[in-house]
């Protein structure tokens, strides 16, 4: 087979490696579609601290298993499947409580282990879920990204009455924005300053008066023009700069709750007062936590539209280009399939 391997940051290469078995309990997956997300880009350039080396990467992908490991039914082979990157333990205390994201051992797909960069993938069963027919295959690769919405708003909780923020409308953002007005209906902005972006917002359930480009409109400013007085009461923060949590803190109305998806490691500077004289709530979010077949059933009954954010397929063997696109084209492109349905 032939897979993408990271063989130390900033070297990547199409390797050809043997084809692997499925383990007891594991299934194997003819990969057909894999998405490109921001921590791929993170662990190609060496700052993903939970990556090791060498790794084939990728843990948004989707196929159909051609094989079973021992103890896993036969009638599975051809089952079109989305795999759910996430592997838990189901020892520790975060598994025990159901929180198995945050497992102790944690290892997920294409991170701590071999991923969907390749035409072949072996992944625990349970972590294969199949796919609706009629669902098209380029909709189910996305699902582990909604996935990560779903888990914030999970955590968080939306309440019919908030009217929300999104910092942020890249693939995380646009996510959220599509599970807020779509799952949800609750009023919500979106901040970016770039204006192709907001364009895709809106494509994304946006109302006009709900995008706000800061790079020319301050956001206090801007939300206050809007008829937004007291604030946010739901803010998700997609772009995890800093300084981004910090003006969160500043601007949520009392009682609200600030969703936070980021791994920077430089700290933020969040005075206890605005803390406690509004007690605001935060809620880290991380990967999913079972998630899937929610999305399954959202996107099904038209909740959310994968389609909206897929802009481009590309063939796995191009996978430089691929990167290229999605890191130097932030107006042009939002989600990149890579393409690995060439025969092995
Ligand atoms: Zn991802
Ligand atoms: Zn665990």
């Amino acid at each position: 087979m032939l897979s993408i391997v990271v063989e130390q940051p900033h070297r990547m290469a199409v390797r050809e490696r043997a084809d692997p078995s499925p383990a007891a309990g594991e299934v194997r997956v003819r990969v057909r579609l894999a998405g490109i997300c921001g921590s791929d880009l993170h662990i190609f350039h060496g700052k993903n601290p939970f990556a090791t080396y060498p790794r084939v990467i990728g843990h948004e992908f989707a196929g159909h298993i051609d094989a079973v490991g021992a103890g896993v039914s036969a009638d599975r082979i051809g089952e079109r499947v989305v795999v759910d990157p996430v592997i838990r333990c189901g020892q520790c205390h975060a598994c025990r409580i159901g929180r198995h994201n945050v497992c102790q051992r944690l290892q997920v797909i294409g991170v701590h282990r071999d991923g969907g960069f390749s035409q072949f993938a072996c992944v625990p069963a349970d972590n294969a879920y199949a796919v609706p027919a009629g669902m098209p295959t380029a909709s189910a690769a996305v699902i582990e990204t909604f996935a990560v919405a779903a888990n914030a708003t999970h955590r968080t909780g939306v309440l019919p009455t908030d009217v929300a923020l999104i910092y942020g409308a890249g693939p995380v953002g646009l996510n959220l924005l599509q599970v807020l007005k779509g799952v949800y209906g609750v009023r919500t902005f979106i901040t970016d300053h770039v204006d192709e972006r907001l364009a895709l917002a809106r494509g994304c359930g946006a109302e006009e008066d709900e995008v706000i480009n800061t790079a020319r409109e301050p956001l206090a400013r801007a939300l206050a023009r809007r008829g937004v007085a007291g604030g946010p009461t739901l803010i998700f923060d997609a772009v995890c700069h800093p300084a981004i949590l910090e003006e969160a803190v500043a601007l949520a109305a009392p009682a609200g709750r600030i969703g936070v998806l980021g791994f920077s490691a430089t700290p933020s500077a969040l005075p206890q007062q605005a803390l406690t004289s509004k007690e605001l709530t935060l809620y880290a979010s991380r990967l999913n936590c079972a998630m899937f077949p929610t999305v399954i059933d959202w996107i099904t009954r038209g909740r959310v539209d994968p389609g909206r954010i897929v802009t481009h397929q590309i063939p796995f063997r191009d996978v430089a280009d691929a990167f290229a696109l999605s890191e130097s084209q932030p107006r042009a492109c939002c989600k990149v399939l890579l393409d690995l349905s060439e025969d092995a």
